[in-house]
């Protein structure tokens, strides 16, 4: 314990600014090495054997469609409802859950470079009527976002940046109507990780240390939600840690000729120990919430 809290002095956690700062110079990163249907880590089993892919970026944007797909199953949202998409990324997951289910869809990103993706690919749809993309803090929801006003909301791999997860908590419960679900995903902690896999983590993925699965849930509770349902996708984690090295070594040149050679020898140094951090130290857990009636 003492080890632990050593670890988390080292680092201070990012600000949101930091954060959005980060996706819109590494948007182009993360399509590179991880594809562009979602920026999230997928599902690679159960493999469905519905569809096939030729490359490694196929395959990436599958394990993503899927996760979502399973995360759209989760929810069972209809057209009547109202998802509040807390850190939407390019508007991936946002564009197929209203296409599949015929819901509405609030999406908001702390990355000013995404807004205007997330309307693109909303538009490419046919669905601009249904999803809308606003820049906004999720740890500082405004007053836009009424109380009560959604029936469900999900946050997919963006609480792991966020330096407040209660005050993320206690938005996301101020705008669900009663009975309102929030699917949460977290990249948790395993074991002890060293003080530099905590510094790669920091600068690379613009993360504050991660918690422990018990922490997570004890801030749920704390913020007035039931558990549903917890689920471990920590293999899914490490197939796609593997897969982002393979495709962070396939693009080498395209990365270097975007990112410049100062930038990209960073990187260099830091994709092993990010990907022994992943590997081992690193979990990945779902949460179903629910707010009590
Ligand atoms: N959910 C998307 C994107 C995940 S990437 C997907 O599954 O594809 C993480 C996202 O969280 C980014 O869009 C980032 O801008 C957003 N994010 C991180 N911190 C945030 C905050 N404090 N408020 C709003 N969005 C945030």
């Amino acid at each position: 314990m003492a080890a632990d809290e050593h670890l988390e002095g080292t680092q201070a956690a990012p600000t949101p600014e930091e954060v959005g700062a980060s996706y819109d110079e590494f948007g182009l990163l993360y399509e590179l090495i991880l594809g562009d249907s979602a920026i999230h880590i997928g599902m690679w089993t159960p493999p469905d054997g519905a569809a096939t892919a030729s490359t490694m970026t196929d395959l990436a944007n599958l394990a993503m469609d899927r996760q979502t797909d399973y995360y759209i199953a989760a929810l069972g949202l209809g057209p009547d409802d109202h998802l509040l998409d807390i850190g939407c990324g390019t508007g991936g997951p946002a564009v197929r859950l209203a296409g599949a289910t015929g819901a509405r869809v609030t999406g908001i990103t702390i990355s000013g470079s995404q807004v205007p993706l997330c309307e693109a690919r909303a538009r490419e749809a046919g669905l601009s009527d249904r999803v809308r993309f606003a820049l906004g803090d999720a740890m500082a929801l405004g007053e836009e976002h009424a109380d009560e006003s959604y029936d469900a909301a999900w946050a997919i791999d963006s609480f792991p940046h966020m330096s407040d997860r209660p005050a993320a908590l206690r938005n996301a419960w101020r705008v669900l109507r009663p009975g309102g679900r929030l699917l949460l995903t977290e990249f948790t902690r395993r074991g002890n990780a060293r003080p530099e896999h905590l510094a790669v983590f920091r600068s690379v993925w613009t993360s504050p240390a991660p918690e422990s699965p018990t922490t997570v849930l004890g801030l749920t509770a704390e913020a007035g939600f039931d558990l549903v349902r917890m689920e471990n996708h920590t293999h899914s984690l490490g197939v796609t840690g593997e897969l982002m090295d393979f495709l962070y070594r396939d693009h080498h040149d395209t990365i270097r000729k975007h990112y410049g050679p100062e930038t990209t020898a960073g990187m260099d140094a830091a994709m092993p120990v990010l990907r022994e951090f992943v590997r081992d130290h690193l979990g990945y857990h779902v949460y179903l919430l629910r707010k009590p009636h």
